[in-house]
């Protein structure tokens, strides 16, 4: 999925629209949504840093009334006068830090999105829809949808479970695939791969196209079980991963050579690009069973 930064053609301010696009403008499929993957989360974090961060918040509403904000009015007034300290990206969380005690933790899920505006530039999305929008002196940043927005204490932030139980992610600077090997074959139990790739608890980061795409261009069947594989096949797998995220993080353009690309042919050999729904949670999965081993 890319992420567009464009200039208003009547302001010449730059607008930036991060997460998922919508259907009507995509330029590659139109009507499709998909999930915000780590790379996505990061390029948010890093936009949101460079507009907002250390500028004073002016204010902060909560135009949508399904914005799950509209309960937290008490900490939502917390946020006016302070200033973005860190914008966090862990895994597929971003967490927006500020003075005062008080953090945003943002989950997009499958269609929600980011967007920054500068002064005199337009919303891509009616701002009717934004879950919460941050003005500062210089921008303004507007979540739209998802499928978390709070407003947490560092505290609470640190208590709360699914982002104490995420693994490594594989943007941090510091992750080494190495190091990672023993317990990702440990807790996949008898998983398969492509299904063990979207536990966030063992990396963190990895949605269903970086899934499909990374197995592919490793050359690795997704549907071997983990335990079945080599740790030169599982540390491949886990660099080109890392290698494809941080080629979406730098460039905002997204792998696509077997993702919804079922029954066309493969790129390296030919045969028919095969899909099916893998894990609990039938997620699809594309693949070439012959290129993949
Ligand atoms: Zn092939």
């Amino acid at each position: 999925m890319p992420i567009r930064q464009e200039l208003d053609a009547k302001t010449r301010w730059p607008a930036a629209a991060l997460g998922s696009c919508p259907p009507s403008s995509h330029p590659c499929q139109a009507n499709v949504h998909t999930m915000a993957e780590g790379d996505t989360i990061h390029r948010i974090a890093r936009r949101l840093s460079a507009a907002i961060a250390g500028r004073r918040v002016l204010d902060a509403t909560v135009p949508s009334p399904r914005s799950p904000l509209r309960g937290q009015t008490a900490r939502l007034v917390g946020l006016r006068g302070g200033r973005l300290t860190r914008a966090e990206a862990r895994g597929k969380h971003l967490l927006l830090h500020f003075d005062g005690d008080l953090a945003l933790h943002c989950h997009l899920g499958m269609r929600g999105a980011w967007q920054v505006r500068q002064p005199r530039s337009k919303w891509r999305r009616p701002i009717g829809g934004a879950w919460v929008v941050l003005a500062t002196e210089g921008a303004e940043g507007a979540q739209f949808g998802g499928t978390r927005l709070a407003l947490r204490s560092e505290g609470e932030l640190r208590a709360d479970p699914r982002l104490a139980s995420l693994g490594p992610d594989l943007l941090d600077p510091e992750f080494v695939p190495s190091a990672h090997l023993a317990p990702l074959r440990a807790r996949s139990g008898d998983r398969s791969l492509g299904e063990s790739l979207l536990d966030q608890s063992l990396v963190s980061g990895v949605g269903n196209v970086y899934k499909s795409e990374g197995c592919f261009v490793a050359g690795v069947d997704p549907w071997r079980a983990v335990s079945e594989l080599d740790d030169t096949e599982i540390g491949l797998v886990l660099e080109t991963l890392r290698k494809l995220m941080l080629q979406g993080l730098e460039g905002g353009r997204r792998p696509r050579q077997v993702y919804r690309r079922a029954g066309l042919p493969c790129i390296r050999c030919g045969a028919p690009v095969r899909s099916h729904g893998q894990g609990d949670a039938n997620r699809t999965t594309y693949w070439c069973g012959n290129c993949q081993r």
